[in-house]
């Protein structure tokens, strides 16, 4: 039996990580979860998967799901030293990372410390401190599991091959439900319009992220890591059918492709059964059906976010540290209505334009980083809400 724990459990990931288990009751168990805060829903996954131990970031939260769970049930662990618990617990034999934005990154260094798989979703963290994430996995003998559709098909496509044979990796990007809207169309988009993704259905971040592009930045960086090559060997197409979730050209100029319909419970089961596969009844790619698929060269004008996620990794440092707080808040400023889609990207790049680079060795330089970030970007999205 593979006991799992799940941080961000209530989520997009969370829940198509729950199917999945679900499925393959006597091989894969629910240890521990994790939520930001107490609702209806993380109390029905309790009465369902039987978690020995859950945590909520909020406290008061905590305290409120323990007084209505009664004793003797469920442990209930609270605030970030209790993600951090939950996240090292000693039975753990898997630990799927998919809390969203920065949140997760003490947590997954916590589990990568404690010597456990980690199958990542959190892409932020990598972003954010992906040099210390690499080297905290490989002084612990910890494999990093990617469950990014673009990642895990890379990842599936490298298996058995050398890495001095990439001759570049290609991540395939849909470009959004905003991808043949004008600038004049964009700077009116609702909150509604661009949360409304053609192929995927995620949490609200990511789905922001993907309208504007900064998701494939963030997936960039993430990439970087994850099969440790530079930004040059890192090349994204559009392709809106979202069939074809990455491909790796070889040095013999062999191009392998990673196909499937846009579900996340694909890759979710590679990590769950990783070596192995298991069979999962859920419909097959008819390409026939699919008829067509395209390509095309991203329009850096129309999603200059993509250009600065490249010059941002390029400097690396507490660089993307700072990109990825910025993002973070000028993505809860949309969603809020305080500021507008066209927002966004000014934010993120006048918060980057006054930040001084430093060496980011040590996890202290990175949240510093963001914290900073944070406040400079906040003080950028009341310049752009009032103009
Ligand atoms: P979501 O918003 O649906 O869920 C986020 C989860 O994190 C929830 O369980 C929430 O309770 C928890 N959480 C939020 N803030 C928290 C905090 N401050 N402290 C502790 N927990 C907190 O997000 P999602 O779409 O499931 O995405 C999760 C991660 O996976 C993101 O990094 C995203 O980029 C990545 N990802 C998602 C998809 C997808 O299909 N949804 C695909 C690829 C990658
Ligand atoms: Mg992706």
């Amino acid at each position: 039996m593979k006991k799992i724990v799940i941080l961000g459990a209530t989520g997009s990931i969370g829940d198509n990580t729950l199917d999945i288990i679900s499925r393959f009751p006597d091989r894969l168990q629910i240890l521990g979860l994790t939520a930001n805060s107490h609702d209806v829903k993380l109390e029905k996954l309790i009465r369902t998967y039987a978690p020995k131990v859950v945590a909520l970031a909020d406290p008061k939260a905590a305290t409120a799901l323990e007084n209505r769970m009664g004793r003797g049930g469920v442990e209930v662990l609270a605030g970030i030293e209790g993600l951090v618990e939950v996240a090292r617990l000693a039975e753990a034999d898997l630990v799927i990372s998919a809390i969203v934005g920065a949140a997760g990154l003490l947590p997954t260094l916590a589990a990568i410390q404690a010597g456990k798989t980690v199958a990542l979703a959190n892409k932020e963290p990598l972003v954010m401190a992906g040099e210390i994430i690499k080297r905290e996995a490989e002084l612990n003998g910890v494999s990093l599991l990617p469950i990014d559709s673009e990642h895990s098909a890379i990842f599936q496509i490298l298996h058995g091959e050398r890495h001095e044979d990439i001759k570049r990796l290609i991540l395939t990007a849909s470009g959004g439900p905003l991808l043949r809207y004008s600038d004049e169309q964009k700077r009116g988009v609702s909150q509604k319009e661009a949360l409304a993704h053609p192929n995927w259905k995620m949490g609200p971040k990511i789905s922001i992220d993907s309208a504007t592009l900064m998701n494939k930045g963030l997936e960039i960086i993430e990439a970087r890591w994850l099969f440790d090559l530079p930004p040059d060997k890192i090349d994204v197409v559009i392709h809106p059918q979202s069939i074809i979730h990455s491909m790796v050209e070889f040095v013999d100029r062999s191009v392998v492709a990673q196909m499937g319909l846009p579900d996340m419970r694909t890759p979710i089961s590679y990590v769950l059964h990783y070596p192995e596969r298991a069979p999962l009844a859920l419909p097959s790619l008819d390409l026939a059906a699919v008829g067509t698929l395209t390509f095309e060269k991203p329009d850096l004008k129309a999603f200059p976010l993509l250009s600065t996620a490249y010059e941002t990794l390029k400097t690396g440092g507490t660089l993307p540290s700072v990109l990825n707080a910025a993002n973070e808040e000028a993505v809860d400023a949309f969603l809020n209505a305080q500021i507008g889609f066209s927002d966004i990207t000014p934010v993120i790049q006048r918060t980057l334009e006054a930040h001084s680079p430093q060496p980011a060795q040590a996890l202290e330089e990175v949240i510093e980083a963001d914290r900073w970030a944070r406040t400079e970007g906040r003080r950028w999205i009341r310049h752009y809400a009032n103009a």
